[in-house]
This record gives C-alpha cells, sequence and structure tokens, in this order.
C-alpha cells in the first residue's frame, strides 16, 4: 500500500490572526523551493494544513527535506483509497498491523469534508474501530493518548488515511520576519546563531569580514562552507566577504592594544550595518554569549552596539557553550567550525583585551583613524555571491570517508 501524500500541520501560524495567509503563502514557497527537484509534487495550502500530492516521488526522501523547513509543527504520510468503508477496512488494518504491538491501545478519529459520503464520522469509527478489534487481539480502544491515533479523512476524491506523525523543525516561515544580516566568522557560535534567527522567520545573508594575507584561503572557505550547511534550511543564501586588512592595519598602528579588539568590534558593526541599509535589512546578527569573552560584557556590548541604533539580534545570549554546542552538532556545523583556521580577530586578537571599555575613551582614540576613508574602501571591495547546500567545498571527514569503502 503507497503513501500518496504528506499532510503538514503549521506550527505557530495558527496564532497570527489577519496575517495567517501571508504565513501560510509563505511557507507554501518555501516548501515549493525546497522540494523543487521533485518535479511531480503538487502542493496546495489550505487554512490549517498543506496537502503534498506524492504523484509518485518517493515518501521517504520528501519527508526528510521537509523536516528542514521551518513553519511546520508536524506531518504525516497519508495513504489513499477509494470512497467505499470496505477498501478503508483494509488499508486501516494494513497500517495498524505495521505498529502492531500486543496490548496496543488506539482510536480512530476521523473527518467528513463529504458530507453526503453513507456513513457519518461516528459510524466510521465504530465501524473502523471494530475491524481493527476483530483483526489484532489484544488491543483496546482508548480515547485518551493512546498508542496509535488512526486518522481518517473523507474527501470529495476519496479516503486519505495515517497512522504516523512526525515531528516538523518548528519555528516560522524563512522570510515572515523580514531580513537581517548575520555577521558570520568561522567560528561554533555565530551559524547556530544563523540557525536560531532562520528558526524565528529571519531571512539571513552573511557577512564575513576577512585579512588577507593575515587569513589563509581556506578560512574562506570555511566561512562559505558554513553558509552552506545553513543553507539546507532555506534554497541560497548570499554571502558577503568584506577586506577588513586595511582596518585591522589601521588599528593595529594607531589604537592602544587594550582597546583595539573594540575598535575593531565597533568597525566590523558599522560595516554590518552600512551593508544592512543597503540590501535593505531589518536587523543584525551575532554569535555573542554573555561574559564567554572579553567583547561579551555587558560593558563591551555597550561601547560596540553604540555604533547603531539598529536592533543586534543576539539569539546565544544567554546560552551556555555546551547548549550551544549541542546545536551546532545538530545542525552539523560543529566539525567544520572547529578546523583550525585563523580568522582575522584571532590573528590580531590583543593579549589583554579590555573588558570594561570607557565609551568616552573610545571616541577619543578613533578620533586616531580616518573612519569614513576606511569604511569606504572596505564596501568598495565586497564580494557578493550565492551559497546553496550543494555548493559545500567540505573535505571529507574521518566517518564519511570511512563509510565509502
Ligand atoms: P564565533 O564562534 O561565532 O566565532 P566567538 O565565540 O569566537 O564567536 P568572537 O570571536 O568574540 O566570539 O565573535 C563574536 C561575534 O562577532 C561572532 O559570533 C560573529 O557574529 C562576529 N564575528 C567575529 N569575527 C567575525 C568575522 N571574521 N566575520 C564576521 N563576523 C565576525
Ligand atoms: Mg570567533
Amino acid at each position: 500500500m503507497q503513501i500518496t501524500e504528506i499532510l503538514v500541520r503549521y506550527g505557530e501560524l495558527s496564532t497570527k490572526g489577519k496575517n495567517r495567509k501571508y504565513f501560510i503563502k509563505k511557507l507554501q514557497r518555501n516548501t515549493r523551493s525546497k522540494l523543487k527537484q521533485y518535479q511531480n509534487l503538487k502542493i496546495v495550502a489550505n487554512r490549517d494544513r498543506l496537502h503534498i500530492t506524492l504523484n509518485g516521488e518517493k515518501a521517504d526522501a520528501v519527508m526528510e527535506d521537509l523536516e528542514d523547513i521551518f513553519g511546520i509543527q508536524n506531518f504525516s504520510p497519508v495513504v489513499k483509497v477509494g470512497k467505499s468503508v470496505e477498501e478503508a477496512k483494509k488499508a486501516v488494518v494494513h497500517l495498524v498491523g505495521k505498529h502492531f504491538k500486543e496490548n496496543m491501545t488506539f482510536k480512530i478519529t476521523t473527518r467528513r469534508a463529504d458530507h453526503n459520503f453513507e456513513y457519518d464520522t461516528n459510524e466510521l469509527n465504530q465501524i473502523l474501530g471494530s475491524e481493527v478489534e476483530e483483526s489484532f487481539q489484544p488491543v483496546s480502544v482508548q480515547m485518551k493518548k493512546p498508542d496509535l491515533d488512526v486518522r481518517v479523512e473523507v474527501r470529495l476524491d476519496g479516503i486519505f488515511i495515517s497512522v504516523d506523525t512526525l515531528p516538523g523543525a518548528g519555528g516560522l516561515p524563512i522570510g515572515t520576519a523580514g531580513k537581517g544580516m548575520l555577521m558570520l566568522s568561522g567560528g561554533i557560535d555565530s551559524p547556530v546563531a544563523g540557525y536560531l534567527a532562520m528558526r524565528r522567520g529571519v531571512e539571513i545573508e552573511a557577512v564575513h569580514f576577512h585579512s588577507p594575507p593575515y587569513t589563509s584561503p581556506k578560512a574562506l572557505q570555511k566561512a562559505k562552507d558554513l553558509t552552506a550547511k545553513l543553507a539546507r534550511y532555506t534554497n541560497e543564501i548570499k554571502f558577503i566577504e568584506v577586506p577588513f586588512t586595511e582596518i585591522q592595519e589601521a588599528i593595529k598602528k594607531h589604537v592602544p592594544e587594550s582597546y583595539s579588539m573594540t575598535i575593531t568590534r565597533r568597525m566590523m558593526l558599522r560595516l554590518t550595518d552600512r551593508i544592512r541599509a543597503d540590501r535593505n535589512g531589518l536587523a543584525i546578527m551575532n554569535g555573542e554569549s554573555l561574559g564567554q569573552v572579553a567583547s561579551q560584557t555587558l560593558d563591551s556590548m555597550m561601547a560596540i552596539n553604540q555604533v547603531t541604533s539598529v536592533p543586534v539580534l543576539r539569539p546565544l545570549i544567554s546560552m551556555d557553550k555546551n547548549d550551544i554546542i549541542s546545536i551546532a552538532e545538530k545542525i552539523d556545523t560543529f566539525e567544520l567550525a572547529i578546523q583550525p583556521y585563523e580568522d582575522c580577530c584571532t590573528v590580531f586578537a590583543p593579549s589583554k583585551p579590555k573588558t570594561k571599555p570607557k565609551l568616552k575613551k573610545v571616541l577619543e582614540i578613533e578620533e586616531e583613524l580616518d573612519i569614513k576613508t576606511l569604511i569606504d574602501n572596505a564596501l568598495a571591495g565586497i564580494k557578493i555571491s550565492s551559497i546553496s547546500h550543494e555548493d559545500s567545498s567540505e573535505e571529507l571527514s574521518n566517518s564519511e570517508f570511512q563509510s565509502l569503502f
């Protein structure tokens, strides 16, 4: 008995009142785009569910891709049979049989869109329930939290039956919150911040600062590969590389070492904000977690954040490193992030950065820098590319390598 359709249930969209239609449209568009390789699919959205008709496409592959789409609470593979109670009985017995365990509890939940069908929902529940009880022993009906919930839906074009419900990715459809710039280093934290922002509906563009020849092409490639990992949740992500060498050299020359980190961060934030404004972004995201390092104390954040009034979102702000690492492992960015290619902050890192920088002092020191020219030069050198999930140039990790043999 073949799975003919996947039934997708929306997540939080249901709380969105008038915006509901917009959220659903966005989810439908994101789903179409993520599943575009399956050309025979028919994806129809209605008020409370999305129906994906397979038309011969492989259910397992489609369901694996569905797991990466934000805004989906859960989904069920569905079997379609003709409009006859005998066919429905057969299908229900077949599907229950796959899950049968002794003393299992179950219930049948019927919905009826076709009100002219010869049986109503109560009758169908009873007929199909008795069929299960007669076919399997010992089983019993239980309304509250049964082991198996058999869902039957009588529509105009057939009877649809499902017994499995698989968890979706949760969150909100990407794009419903608008666009934001993710400051993406090559580290563990910022990709996780990007993932969490996307999960709440933000479309991200990645901004990466690099300082050749102090940082290697491999460090740049690593940031691109991390972007490719994040692109799994959307179609593709714009990657914006910003040349940062001139600024770092100027800071090295003119700024006292204890303030170089604060001023470096201010320059990064200024540049990201300019790029954001040019590209119609509404926010900036970074991977800061309170107290993790010197630049992530509240004093530092205050001194750094002063260059912009745009919201700087810090999805990791209250998370411990271990929690961040578990998410990095789940989204498969951890192994890549711990590869030892230096990024521009590490290379120029002062030995004793100030954990409590004074804004007055920062402003005095910045008088020594020609900030406008430095910013304009860096902006003139940015390169923008589109990165999709398949673009990863990642070398085979040990485990993948071994599994080839
Ligand atoms: P990460 O693991 O994300 O590198 P971190 O713990 O190493 O974070 P920092 O190096 O202090 O922390 O960086 C804090 C944040 O600043 C990063 O999470 C990232 O958002 C941003 N950032 C740091 N370096 C870069 C860079 N080269 N390009 C873009 N953003 C950067
Ligand atoms: Mg870092």
